[in-house]
């Protein structure tokens, strides 16, 4: 046997890698246990290619061995060590993969792990932190590995897991795939106990689809549950397949086992989580459902199987009719595979639907934890109906217990004549009911939808109608269509009607204030939607809302406040007392201050007064006049 000595190669980790093995080892984390999930995981993922590659007929080195998982456990060395025959690594692999951290949006995870520490603990379980975990209970890991790859090298790896590791290709010829020895710390023994790895394997692995054995004994019950009748799989198998799959802690919201025969055949078993996982909202990637052919994985997280304001739904699907060496690539294209993926789809809406209809808590708590990317679904057109019911609203309407309304449950109590549905955009219920916008719908007794999330509102401008209403933005309403309609609310004191020339005062006032605001507005005219307020500004033409406008100049970096029309209620005494001091001075500073006043509070309530030193300056000096005038009367 020759001795050639192969030379140590010394590597430092990624930064990144460094500052999440920087939180793992220093993390309290009671419940290091998840490194071996995560091992195990690795082993599985590996195993899973490896079958993938032989099933499309590429030649595989040692294909006579099986595919399998196996633990050493030795309590004198301290050590635990996790075999796998997958697919291995070569030297570039070895380090492209475990040197860097592949995954797309780790590195945000980490960011916020490093950021928040307190909350590292919470978090470390819920996520597969992957290989680096093993560092919790490890103060050196030995990977020895070789790829399936015709004639490749057995390489080892070694680090303490502190920022440097080293590769030595070595001469003997190590078994295909990847054996990682664990060197454990002192406090880590317990995973060296035969009974304690068991307990972990079933679980947290009991549903890889390999044998994981502990010398000749099997740990794992391999059971694809999908492919059983319903009838034989407790609550018990689903829950724990859920958190296998998910990761969660807790049982899902709803589970959804199908067997369909017709147009296709397959069976899937989906859940959705009673929360949504995905703290961050940065884990956007990690979603998808694993694709089965006939019991063989083809492919983990696909991402086309359900569309993506469905990507709340975890699970699996498994098909008869597709070829076993389907190429992922080519997947997507088809025929069998989109009829499957439309099906699910179809599962998934209706059973949706179902609990809207029979479970209205259960389908609350979906709104609230899935809803908001529920609601990207606008753009699937083939499912819009289905998908336009299940949405849920806040509105005027006066719920008990804040729930919310459908559209068809808002047609339902919509006025004899009424043709459209109202809905406004602002930033909170509270907000938005004393928007002055509202009054003329509050007085005609018209309930509005309350938006408050920004998506909203391209939502409804793209579904643009819901049967045979269109969706109007409040401040884009034709009022001609609400004159026709009865007032519900009758304005409390009775406004004496304006004489002949009152009404012609009245006209030379909204000149005399056009002429004061100038180029900021382009008309002054008397309103027909307030009652309560004194003035509201309004768009000059139907195109856009007011809010829609607003993210349009966001996106455009325009900074420019847009002209609109101000609208003054002439019913109001503020602008009954200005006519007075009008009719007795057309140039009253008086005029000028409210005038300046009442575009300013208006620019407010649209969120578009940038600089308010004026306004207040101005309150401050009508506040002076005002409690000079108080305390005169008052005769203080
Ligand atoms: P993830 O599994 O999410 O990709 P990990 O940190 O767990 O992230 O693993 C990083 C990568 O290292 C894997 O994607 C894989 O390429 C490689 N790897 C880890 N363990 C093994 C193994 N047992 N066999 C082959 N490759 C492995
Ligand atoms: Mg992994």
């Amino acid at each position: 046997m020759t001795t050639k000595e192969h030379q140590s190669k010394h590597y430092e980790f990624k930064a990144e890698v460094k500052q999440l093995l920087n939180i793992l080892v220093h993390s309290l984390y009671t419940n290091r246990e998840i490194f071996l999930r995560e091992l195990i995981s690795n082993a599985s993922d590996a195993l899973d290619k490896l079958r993938f590659e032989s099933n499309r007929g590429t030649e595989i080195d040692e294909s006579e061995l099986p595919l399998e998982i196996v633990i050493e456990l030795d309590e004198k060395s301290n050590t635990i060590t996790i075999t796998d025959t997958g697919i291995g690594m070569t030297e570039e692999e070895i380090i492209t993969n475990i040197g860097t951290i592949a995954k797309s949006g780790s590195a945000e995870f980490i960011k916020q792990l490093s950021e928040s520490k307190a909350e590292a603990n919470n978090i470390i379980g819920k996520f597969g932190v992957g290989f680096y975990s093993v560092f919790m209970v490890a103060e050196k890991v030995e990977l020895k590995t070789r790829s399936y790859k015709k004639d490749s090298a057995s390489y080892l790896w070694i680090s303490d897991g502190l920022g440097n590791y080293e590769i030595k290709e070595i001469e003997e010829s190590a078994q295909r795939g990847t054996s990682i020895k664990v060197f454990l710390k002192d406090d880590s023994k317990e995973f060296t106990q035969k009974y304690r790895v068991e307990e972990i394997i079933k679980k947290h692995s009991n549903f890889v689809s390999f044998p994981i054995k502990i010398g000749d004994n099997r740990v794992n019950t391999v059971a694809a549950i999908w492919r059983e009748p319903k009838s034989s799989v407790k609550k018990e198998q689903y829950n724990e397949f859920y958190k296998f799959l998910s990761y969660d802690t807790e049982e899902p919201l709803e589970v959804i086992h199908k067997s369909v025969d017709a147009p296709i055949q397959f069976n899937c078993l989906l859940f959705i989580p009673s929360k949504n996982i995905d703290i961050f909202g940065f884990n956007r990637e990690d979603y998808g459902l694993d694709l089965y052919v006939r019991r063989v994985l083809i492919q983990h997280k696909n991402k086309d199987l359900l569309p993506e304001y469905l990507s709340f739904v975890k699970g699996v699907v498994d098909s008869e009719d597709l070829p076993l060496n389907i190429s992922r690539e080519t997947l997507q294209e088809n025929l069998i595979f989109t009829k499957i993926s439309n099906s699910v789809t179809s599962q998934v809406l209706n059973t949706l639907e179902k609990i809207s209809k029979e479970d209205k808590e259960k389908y609350n708590i979906f709104w609230e934890q899935h809803g908001k990317i529920f609601k990207v679904g606008y753009g699937d057109y083939a499912n819009r109906e289905k998908y336009m019911e299940l949405l849920r609203f806040d509105s005027s309407n006066n719920f008990k217990n804040k729930e919310l309304t459908s559209l068809s449950e808002y047609v339902s109590r919509m006025k004899p004549d009424q043709k459209e549905i109202y809905y406004l955009f602002g930033a909170s219920r509270e907000a938005l009911a004393m928007d002055p916008h509202l009054e003329i719908f509050r007085r005609k007794g018209i309930e509005v939808l309350y938006l408050t999330d920004p998506a909203d509102e391209f939502i409804m401008s793209s579904l643009f109608k819901y049967k045979d209403y269109d969706l109007k933005s409040v401040d884009q309403a034709d009022l001609n269509k609400l004159d026709n309609l009865n007032d519900v609310e009758q304005s409390e004191k009775k406004v004496e009607d304006l004489s002949k020339d009152d009404e012609l005062q009245l006209t030379s006032l909204l000149s005399k204030m056009k002429e004061y605001l100038g180029d900021k507005v382009t008309e002054v005219k008397v309103s027909g939607r307030l009652q309560d307020s004194p003035a509201c500004l309004v768009n000059t033409d139907n195109t856009m809302s007011s809010s829609m406008q607003k993210i349009m100049s966001i996106v455009n970096k325009d900074t420019a406040v847009p002209k609109k029309i101000l609208e003054i209620n002439r019913d109001h005494s503020l602008v009954r007392n200005m006519l007075k001091v009008f009719k007795s001075n057309p140039n009253d500073e008086f005029i000028k201050d409210a005038t300046d006043q009442l575009y300013e509070s208006s620019l407010l309530l649209e969120g578009y007064l940038s600089d308010p030193h004026k306004l207040v300056a101005r309150i401050n000096k009508l506040l002076t006049e005002s409690s000079e005038w108080y305390s005169k009367l008052k005769n203080i």
